[in-house]
């Protein structure tokens, strides 16, 4: 007869089923009015959750968009960015970040980050600014905020845009103030994975200014306020009504979710902090960060992440490459150690299973395999 062993357990890095399965009615019901109403394209849901945004994110205007994608391209158009213009972007961070602005015609200049948070660090934007310098796109990594004071100190005496690329933070704060409300515009992303994920592409962009949300809503139609009289250039870029009528039923719980996944960080700290080979994610202090990802910071990465896939745990790496150093800048020149911090993150980053409805036993089983996978 065999014997009874530890039966190997599987840890995704995201669990989307295990939450579908607690607002399943909702959402259906959700959908189903849409369905009934035949409205799909910027209809009462769209206004309902921009109006919903807006609120929660404490500013006055939010416009949907397709994507997190377009919400920084529209963002950082509204904002008056286009070609010859330079944009301070991190080089650890999602291509999104940096294609927005050269998608524009526009110039990605990579500024450090910092090596506990992995946030953009301040001082060396303020090495990175030159006289085309129009904007700073900070990303608000992993979901806690980049230390926003020095960097609107410094956007506000050269005269920068600011445009808070809030794809994986929204819900979190700094200093009291919200996410996403800081800039002049906030980008935010409803791709499925992120904290408050549709069930397909969507995005929104909030801003205070009347002016420039009068803008997005006529960049997000071909350039047109008014039907079939298009002022500038623009694109086809909106939020659907099905996306928006889930959205809806997600934001509700948003707040509630946030808190399960600092819970869940919390005891990932917990149980990995004494451990010297594993660096456990640094955190400002300056408000709540919403763990969109955790990540931890090991030597021999590539080796670690294969011994906990062996052992059923899934792991990412975001971002295995700096994007100074990928094919699409090639042409700007960038050279390996142009960013050593940054070059550090991306052999060491590893992000471990997180989602609000992970389960103490998945996280110990989490940490047992990769202080297993770290000494071997
Ligand atoms: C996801 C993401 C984006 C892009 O959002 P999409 O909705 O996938 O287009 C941009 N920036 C960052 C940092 C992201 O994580």
């Amino acid at each position: 007869m065999a014997t009874a062993v530890k039966s190997l357990m599987s840890v995704p890095i995201l669990d989307l089923k295990a939450q579908y399965v607690t607002i399943k009615e909702e959402v259906r019901a959700a959908i189903d009015s849409v369905l009934e109403r035949q409205h799909f394209i910027l209809g009462p849901e769209v206004r309902a959750l921009e109006k919903e945004i807006a609120d929660y994110c404490g500013v006055k205007h939010a416009v949907g968009v397709a994507s997190g994608t377009d919400a920084l391209i529209l963002g950082l158009r509204a904002c008056g960015i286009g070609p010859g213009d330079e944009v301070i972007v991190p080089s650890f961070t999602f291509i999104a970040t940096a294609d927005a602005v050269s998608a524009l015609g526009a110039k990605p200049v990579f500024a450090e980050i910092e090596s506990d948070t992995m946030n953009l660090d301040p001082m060396s934007i303020a090495k990175a600014i030159t006289s085309r310098t129009k904007a700073i796109v900070p990303v608000h990594l992993y979901g806690q905020c980049v230390d926003m004071d020095p960097l609107l100190a410094l956007a506000k005496a050269h005269g920068l845009k600011v445009v808070e690329d809030t794809a994986q933070a929204i819900g979190s704060t700094y200093k009291g103030r919200q996410a996403a409300s800081m800039g002049d515009v906030g980008c935010i992303s409803f791709f499925p994975s992120k904290n408050l994920g549709g069930y397909g592409d969507g995005g929104m962009v909030v801003t205070n200014s009347e002016e420039t949300a009068r803008r997005l809503i006529s960049l997000r139609a071909h350039g047109s306020v008014k039907k079939y009289f298009s002022e500038e250039q623009g694109w086809n870029s909106r939020l659907d009504e099905l996306q928006a009528a889930i959205l809806r039923v997600k934001l509700r719980r948003l707040d509630q979710w946030n808190s399960a996944r600092r819970a869940a960080a919390g005891h990932y700290d917990r149980l990995l902090q004494n451990n010297s080979e594993i660096l456990i994610p640094g955190r400002n202090g300056f408000g709540e960060h919403v763990f969109h990802q955790y990540t931890v910071r090991v030597q021999q990465r590539d080796a670690v992440q294969k011994r906990l896939a062996d052992g059923g745990v899934t792991t990412v790496v975001y971002y295995p490459t700096p994007i100074h150093l990928q094919p699409i800048y090639a042409s700007f020149g960038g050279r390996p150690g142009d960013l050593p911090i940054t070059e550090s993150a991306c052999d060491q980053a590893l992000s471990l299973p997180m989602f609000p409805e992970i389960t103490a036993e998945q996280i110990e089983y989490v940490c047992d395999a990769l202080q297993q996978a770290v000494k071997a």
